[in-house]
């Protein structure tokens, strides 16, 4: 029998719609039952409006202990490529498609479990609210998962990756790789093809914004 859809965020949505307002109703959030394990609500973080929006999956286990995006080692290798490649990650919006963190216990560690499509489509309306306030140009999908929210429905990553495509959120997406699959290829055949596809990548996205 397939599983009942969760309430979602919708409920939770403050009516005053900025950063403040959002970060502090999100962290009251329970559309769905990842909050239960989760730390702290990992809300995004980056100038409003932004020209451009990463989105990735969901926080990590540094994310989480400090609830921020993109702080922990997946987010150093994605600060080095952007600076890399010459965007500025200061004026880059950063997010993720789930906020609270999903893990399952293996010893004493906590392990990334990836988010089901319930869970992503009941957090998905924090992501709507904040491209109300984001207004970017250009949305980054970093993984399938981000690309599934954008696009409201399941994607493969090789019919989207390397593409603009115009989402069902509003603005054009591009999809990408997430830093955290290409961290758990390092030191592995085909990493530095995989890290080099995905500086590539993110110079299209700075072409596109600067044309
Ligand atoms: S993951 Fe999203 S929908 Fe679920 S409780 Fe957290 S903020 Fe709410």
């Amino acid at each position: 029998m397939a599983a009942e859809a969760y309430p979602g965020a919708q409920e939770f949505l403050p009516r005053q719609r900025d950063p403040t307002h959002l970060r502090r109703a999100a962290a009251q959030c329970r559309g769905c039952d990842l909050y239960r394990s989760a730390t702290q609500v990992v809300f995004g973080n980056g100038p409003t409006p932004a020209e451009l929006m990463l989105v990735g999956e969901q926080p990590g286990d540094s994310e989480d202990r400090e609830g921020e995006p993109f702080v922990g080692p997946a987010g150093e290798l994605l600060s080095q490529a952007l600076e890399n490649v010459g965007i500025d990650r200061e004026q880059v919006y950063v997010t993720n498609a789930v906020k609270h963190f999903k893990w399952e216990a293996r010893g004493k560690r906590r392990i990334h479990k990836k988010p089901s499509l319930r869970e992503v489509r009941a957090c998905t309306p924090w992501l709507s609210a904040e491209l109300e306030v984001v207004q970017p140009r250009l949305l980054v999908c970093l993984g399938v998962t981000a690309a599934t929210a954008v696009f409201g429905k399941t994607v493969r990553l090789k019919d989207y990756r390397g593409l603009f495509t115009r989402s069902a959120l509003g603005p054009l997406a591009f999809v990408t790789t997430h830093p955290s699959a290409l961290l758990r290829m390092r030191g592995r055949d085909g990493w530095e093809q995989e890290h080099r596809r995905f500086l590539t990548e993110l110079k299209t996205v700075k072409a596109k914004l600067t044309a």
